[in-house]
């Protein structure tokens, strides 16, 4: 199975977390998202005991919140030891709402105003990760006033080229994110930090790319980042100490994906850093990761009833369901590949291949081509897998849908944590 979360009973219905999707569809209706939670829980797990076990210094998993943000995920985060990245108020406003310290966050973006960096300031925020000077120089000024010195890390681009698909591809010198390392501006402005009373640079943060699935892009980075840290220590007699990699560890949509698990990136990058830190005589930084896809992604399945088949002969099959690019927007955005089962009869032969396609009234929106799927029919249940990471995050509400509900499995147990959206919520900011 691509999830190794879901099971198929005897009555050849998909399960996922021990519940049966068909009686969650009944239950809860479709479109529908749900997440195993113990899944989410192994995964902050071995992230993290895999840091502890392999780097002496320590460190932090700070989930990628973009990936899966509701109140639900930062419990879950605090209750396993883990801190949070976050891109913006909304987040930390959900963040705060659900109880997470605000130390414990680190807040990213690459045009942040100077309402996000009041609000990071007044909220107490742990690390700002300062993306550009502009942002910098703000920053200063708006601590000073406010009487306090911000903690922050600066945002490299190492021009790592991690082989992925350019739309999700952030280490490039072709990049609308960090401050470039190429040209020399890093070194610089580096300086130029240091000289500021009212931000504190505590380290140096970088993001590679997004559905990596080899370790050596990450050991690459390791070196050339702690290569950036003893220069800094050359140049200006500064120790920096506390490192940040970034997330974008790979997962598996497709069965011939090959991702390696959670510890085994984790051991790969500690040692890389343990080796190279000692090469270099730096101190062992503080190390933090952050993982927002390979958190949630194999956790999660979406739900769809068939409303509709129709067969165009010698042209193709379209398999027309519930729900579509407002609650998946990845296949539209940038063909992302999927999956798909058919939840009602999983242990059916396949009969050949059909398009899945959305309700939305735009005829792109599919959320998957040339999937081989047994005959299906109207009524029948659709279970898109991996969908755990960028699908509630990123739905939207075109065409007026209702946002999907978010339900956790566990042990045979289900429970909403993200209540489906009604009409008139739609309405709630219409005057
Ligand atoms: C998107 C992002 C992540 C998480 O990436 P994944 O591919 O979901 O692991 C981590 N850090 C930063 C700065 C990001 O932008």
């Amino acid at each position: 199975m691509v999830l190794d979360c879901t099971t198929i009973n005897a009555a050849g219905h998909l399960c996922i977390g021990g519940c049966d999707t068909t009686e969650l569809a009944a239950a809860y209706g479709t479109p529908l998202y749900v997440m195993d939670e113990s899944t989410i829980r192994t995964a902050l797990r071995q992230y993290k005991a895999s840091l502890n076990e392999n780097y002496p210094n320590g460190g932090a998993v700070a989930f990628a919140s973009k990936a899966c943000c509701f109140k639900e995920m930062y419990r879950i985060l605090q209750q396993e030891g883990c801190r949070a990245d976050v891109v913006s108020a909304g987040e930390i406003h959900t963040a705060l709402q659900a109880g997470f310290p605000a130390e414990h966050l680190y807040f990213h973006g690459n045009a942040k105003t100077d309402r996000d960096l009041q609000t990071a300031l007044e909220a107490g925020i742990g690390r700002i990760v300062v993306d550009n000077e502009s942002e910098l120089y703000r920053l200063d000024e708006m601590a000073g006033r406010a009487g306090k010195c911000a903690e922050i890390y600066l945002r490299i681009t190492p021009g790592v080229d991690a082989h992925t698909h350019q739309f999700i591809r952030t280490g490039q010198i072709d990049s609308k994110f960090g401050i470039t390392l190429e040209n020399g501006d890093v070194l610089r402005v580096i300086g130029d930090v240091l000289k500021l009373e009212h931000v504190a640079l505590k380290g140096l943060h970088c993001h590679i790319g997004s559905q990596i699935f080899e370790a050596d892009p990450f050991v690459y980075t390791v070196q050339i980042m702690l290569q950036l840290m003893a220069d800094v220590r050359d140049r200006f007699g500064v120790t920096l100490t506390e490192l940040d990699l970034g997330g974008g560890f790979g997962i598996r949509y497709k069965e011939s994906d090959t991702p390696l698990n959670c510890g085994d990136y984790m051991r790969t990058v500690s040692s890389a850093a343990l080796e190279c830190a000692e090469k270099l005589r730096l101190p062992f930084p503080f190390l933090v990761i952050e993982p927002g896809r390979s958190v949630v992604a194999p956790a999660g399945l979406t739900l769809y009833t068939v409303e509709h088949v129709k067969k165009i002969p010698d042209v193709r099959t379209y398999v027309n369901v519930d729900g579509g690019m407002a609650d998946n927007p990845r296949y539209i955005l940038y063909q992302a590949p999927y999956t798909l089962m058919l939840a009602n009869r999983a242990d059916a032969a396949a009969e050949g291949p059909v398009t899945v396609a959305g309700c939305c009234c735009e005829s792109g929106d599919l959320i998957q081509e040339n999937v081989w799927l047994p005959a299906c029919e109207r009524g029948d249940l659709i279970a898109v897998l991996a969908t755990g990471a960028y699908n509630y995050a990123m739905a939207s509400h075109y065409n007026r849908l209702p946002n999907p509900p978010v339900v956790f499995v566990n042990n045979g147990q289900a429970r909403v944590v993200v209540r489906r959206e009604s009409y008139d919520d739609l309405l709630r900011n219409d005057v």
